[in-house]
C-alpha cells in the first residue's frame, strides 16, 4: 500500500500518545493531560486504521462494499454506544465491575479475532505463502485464543465476585494445580495436530483444526475459571490489575494474528503495565504474584478469605457529633482515613469541607490512603482529588504509617480493613500479612460507619474494641455534614 509510510507514522505517533498516556496518568497532576493523550491516542489510531483499511495498494480511498463498510459504522456506533452509556451511568464504587467487563471485551475479542483468522486467512501483506510463516501465524493465532479465553472467563468470573453475584470465597478444589497444569499441558499438546491440519481454506474450516481449535478455546476457559475462583476475596484487588495485563497479553496477540503493529505495542504497554501494577499492588498487600497468579498457591494451611463470625472482643463506645467537632477543633495534628463507605455515601465534598475549616483553626489535617482503599486502585486519590483536596496533603501509607503516634485524632471514613489490627498479629485472619494504616496508635481514632457491617474481607475488626477508638454510626454523608456544621 503506498499509504504505508503515512500509516506507520500516524501508528507510532499513536503509540507515543499511549506512553505519553501512562506516564500522566502515574500523577494525579498530570492525570488529566495523560487522559487527554491516551484519547488523541485512540482516535488517531481508530482514524488511520479506518482509512487504512479503505484505501488501495495506490494509496487512492477505495470505498469497500456497503456490507463492509455497513458492518464497520454498525461496529464503531454499538461499540461507542455501549462505551458511553456504560460510562456515563457507572457509579465511582461500580468502576471495578466496569473494569472487569472491559477487560472480559478485549479476552473475548481476541478469542473472535483468532478464530475469524483461522476461518479467513487475512490477504495481501498479511497473507503467509510460505510453510514456515504459516506455522507462525498458526502459534500466534492460538496463542492469541488461549490467552483471550482465559481473560475472557477469568474477567467475568471476577466480575461477578466484585459485585457479589459470587462469594469472594476461593474455590480451593483437591489437586486444583495439577488441574491447570493438565489443561495448560493439553492446550501447549493440542497445538501440534493443530498446526499440522489441513487449512481451512483448503476446506477444513469445520474440520479437525477447527475442532483443535475449539476444544483449546474450552479448555483455557475452563483455567480462566479455576484460576479466578481460587482467589479469595481478600486478594481480589490484585486480580483486577492483573486481569488488566491478560488483556493487554490478549490484544498484543490479537495485534501478531492481524499483523497490526500498534496494536501489538499498545497490547504490550497494558500487558507490561498491568504486569507492574500486580506486582506493587501484591508487595502493599505482602502477597506473592504467584500466589495470586495460581490462585491460592501456599493458602492450604491458612484460612480462606471467608467471612469470620463476629462474635464481639470488648465493649464498643460511641461519640456524639458534638463531642467529635470539640475533639477536632481541640486537636494540633488529625488524619482522615477514608476508605469504600466514603465512596458509597459519596461524602468526599463533605470531607474536603471539614479539612478547609480545620486548616483555618489551625489544625494539621492530612490524608492517608492504603493502596487497596476502595474497590479500584487509586480509587480514594481520585475521589479526594475530586473533591479538591490538595495532593500535597494526601499520603500513602508508607509515607505516612509512622505519624500516627504523634497524631491527635484520626478519623476513620468508611474504612474497615485496611484499619484491621489482625492483619498484623492475627494468624488466623484471611488477612494476616497485608500492611495497614496502624490507626490505633493514635490518641484516639473516631470510626464513622453505619452499623456493625463489615468490610469487603467479611471479618470482625478489632479496631472498634480498641480503648482508644470511639464510633460515630450513621451514612458518613450525613455524620461528615453534621460534623461541617459544628466546627
Ligand atoms: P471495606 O470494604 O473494608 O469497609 C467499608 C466499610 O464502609 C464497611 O465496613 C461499611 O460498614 C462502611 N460503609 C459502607 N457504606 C457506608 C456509608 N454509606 N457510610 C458510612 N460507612 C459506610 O473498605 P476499605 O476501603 O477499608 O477496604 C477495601 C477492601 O476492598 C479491602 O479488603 C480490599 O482488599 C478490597 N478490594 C479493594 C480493591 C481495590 O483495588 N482497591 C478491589 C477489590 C477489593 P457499615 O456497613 O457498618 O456502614
Amino acid at each position: 500500500m503506498a499509504n504505508q509510510g503515512i500509516l506507520t507514522i500516524a501508528y507510532l505517533v499513536a503509540g507515543v500518545l499511549f506512553i505519553r498516556s501512562l506516564g500522566g496518568l502515574s500523577k494525579q497532576e498530570t492525570a488529566f493531560g495523560g487522559n487527554t493523550s491516551g484519547m488523541l491516542g485512540m482516535g488517531l489510531a481508530v482514524a488511520v486504521t479506518v482509512i487504512g483499511w479503505i484505501s488501495t495498494d495506490e494509496g487512492t480511498i477505495a470505498m469497500p462494499s456497503p456490507t463492509g463498510l455497513g458492518l464497520l459504522a454498525g461496529a464503531i456506533v454499538i461499540g461507542a454506544g455501549i462505551g458511553g452509556a456504560l460510562a456515563r451511568r457507572v457509579e465511582m464504587t461500580g468502576m471495578p465491575e466496569l473494569v472487569a467487563v472491559l477487560h472480559s471485551f478485549v479476552g473475548l475479542a481476541a478469542v473472535l479475532v483468532g478464530i475469524s483468522s483461522y476461518l479467513a486467512p487475512p490477504a495481501g501483506d498479511a497473507a503467509h505463502p510460505d510453510e514456515a510463516a504459516r506455522i507462525v501465524h498458526l502459534v500466534e493465532l492460538w496463542i492469541g485464543v488461549a490467552v483471550g479465553a482465559i481473560t475472557f472467563t477469568g474477567s467475568i468470573i471476577a466480575w461477578a465476585k466484585l459485585r457479589g453475584s459470587l462469594s469472594g470465597k476461593p474455590l480451593l478444589l483437591p489437586g486444583r494445580h495439577l488441574l491447570n497444569a493438565l489443561a495448560a499441558l493439553a492446550i501447549l499438546g493440542l497445538c501440534v495436530p493443530f498446526v499440522m491440519a489441513p487449512a481451512a481454506a483448503d476446506g477444513g474450516a469445520f474440520g479437525p483444526g477447527m475442532i483443535y481449535l475449539l476444544v483449546m478455546t474450552a479448555l483455557a476457559s475452563l483455567i480462566g475459571v479455576h484460576l479466578v475462583m481460587a482467589i479469595g476475596g481478600a486478594d481480589m484487588p490484585v486480580v483486577v490489575s492483573l486481569l488488566n495485563s491478560y488483556s493487554g497479553w490478549a490484544a498484543a496477540s490479537a495485534g501478531f494474528v492481524l499483523s497490526n503493529d500498534l496494536l501489538i505495542v499498545t497490547g504490550a504497554l497494558v500487558g507490561a503495565s498491568g504486569t507492574i501494577l500486580s506486582i506493587i499492588m501484591c508487595r502493599a498487600m505482602n502477597r506473592s504474584i504467584w500466589n495470586v497468579v495460581f490462585g491460592g498457591f501456599g493458602t492450604e494451611g491458612g484460612a480462606p478469605a471467608a467471612p469470620v463470625a463476629g462474635a464481639p472482643q470488648g465493649e464498643v463506645l460511641e461519640l456524639s457529633v458534638a463531642d467529635v467537632a470539640a475533639k477536632l477543633k481541640a486537636a494540633r495534628s488529625v488524619i482522615i482515613v477514608p476508605g469504600y463507605g466514603m465512596a458509597v455515601a459519596r461524602a468526599q465534598s463533605a470531607v474536603a469541607d471539614i479539612a478547609k475549616k480545620l486548616k483555618k483553626l489551625n489544625v494539621e489535617v492530612r490524608f492517608a490512603i492504603h493502596p487497596v482503599a476502595g474497590r479500584l486502585p487509586g480509587h480514594m486519590n481520585v475521589l479526594l482529588a475530586e473533591a479538591g483536596v490538595p495532593y500535597d496533603t494526601v499520603l500513602e501509607m508508607d509515607e505516612i504509617n509512622k505519624d500516627f503516634p504523634r497524631t491527635d485524632v484520626v478519623l476513620v471514613i468508611g474504612a474497615n480493613d485496611i484499619v484491621n489490627p489482625g492483619a498484623l498479629d492475627d494468624k488466623s485472619s484471611p488477612i494476616y500479612g497485608m500492611p495497614v494504616l496502624e490507626v490505633w496508635k493514635s490518641s484516639l481514632v473516631v470510626v464513622l460507619k453505619r452499623g456493625k457491617g463489615a468490610g469487603y474481607a467479611g471479618i470482625e475488626n478489632p479496631l472498634f474494641f480498641h480503648a482508644g477508638t470511639r464510633m460515630l454510626y450513621g451514612d458518613a454523608k450525613k455524620s461528615m455534614d453534621a460534623l461541617a456544621g459544628s466546627i
